[in-house]
């Protein structure tokens, strides 16, 4: 891998994405705008350089419960029957001995432990929240053409109800209060840009506490100052994104390696010491 030093001085980054004449920062996914409001060289490690951010306990959970919702969702569609329990279980089972076995945990994390949790979270899930749900459509991409203020945007969407409701399902370590920014900006995105989305919008977040794990759900209807502000922040992030320009964000609440598996490279790249843990407020 050459040093980013090297390509930060180079006078145009490397195009590492396939599609013809697509640059970094041309289409963007709500999870490239937050992450890059977030930490630019986060976004930039990924997407300029094209380099896969190692997995930390924290993606590695998300994406193994991802998975069984996932996969709740499917069969819901395709079947009209809600999943049973065990099977979503064993698909984040599965998903979590894959995930974590490439992950960097941090020492505090016990594979194990970890394990049974997600399980009482999926099993909770799949009582108490699938059943409630109306899909139409589930893992729905966003139109090939689709577009906010004339960014071309992209993403998909979890599920998309009967009523035109836009669903994302989270895992988060502390029991939300409200829709959390980023993840308003998200079905924003998806409101706005996915033809028949209704403006009304709801997160269903998986609380991963120690003991038993909570679920939050939330629902709202997006309203014209949350489309104002995505325009607004996709077309500063692009803007960004293209100017070529990239900082370390040391000061983040992200920046710390249960959150970002970039860690190792940044410390070599910049230097300073990145925690492993949030820094307390
Ligand atoms: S370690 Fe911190 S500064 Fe470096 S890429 Fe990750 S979040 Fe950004």
């Amino acid at each position: 891998m050459p040093a980013i030093a090297a390509i930060l001085d180079a006078p145009e980054a490397p195009d590492v994405f396939g599609d013809e004449g697509e640059r970094p920062g041309d289409i963007l996914s709500p999870s490239q705008v937050t992450t890059w409001m977030s930490c630019q060289m986060k976004w930039a490690f990924a997407k300029v350089w094209g380099l896969r951010e190692p997995g930390t306990a924290a993606s590695a959970f998300g994406h193994a419960v991802h998975e069984a919702t996932a996969e709740a969702h499917r069969c819901q569609m395709e079947t009209g029957a809600v999943l049973p329990v065990e099977a979503a279980i064993a698909a984040f089972s599965t998903a979590w001995t894959r995930e974590v076995s490439t992950a960097k945990l941090t020492p505090r994390h016990d594979p194990e432990e970890l394990r049974g949790r997600g399980a009482k979270l999926v099993e909770r899930y799949m009582r108490e929240i699938a059943p409630t749900l109306d899909p139409a459509a589930a893992e729905v991409a966003l139109p090939a053409d689709a577009a906010i203020g004339g960014v071309r945007v992209r993403g998909r969407i979890d599920v998309v109800e009967h009523d035109g409701r836009v669903r994302d399902t989270k895992t988060c370590c502390t029991k939300p209060q409200g829709m959390r920014a980023k993840d308003r900006i998200q079905v924003t995105v998806y409101a706005m840009a996915l033809p028949g989305a209704s403006g009304h919008v709801a997160v269903d977040y998986l609380v991963k506490t120690k003991g038993r794990p909570q679920l939050v759900q939330i629902e709202d209807r997006i309203s014209h100052g949350d489309e104002l502000l995505v325009q607004e922040l996709l077309k500063k992030a692009q803007a960004g994104m293209r100017g070529g320009n990239y900082s370390p964000s040391r000061l983040a609440s992200c920046c710390n390696r249960l959150m970002c598996g970039y860690a190792d490279l940044c410390e070599s790249e910049f230097g300073g010491r990145v925690p492993f843990y949030p820094e307390a407020s």
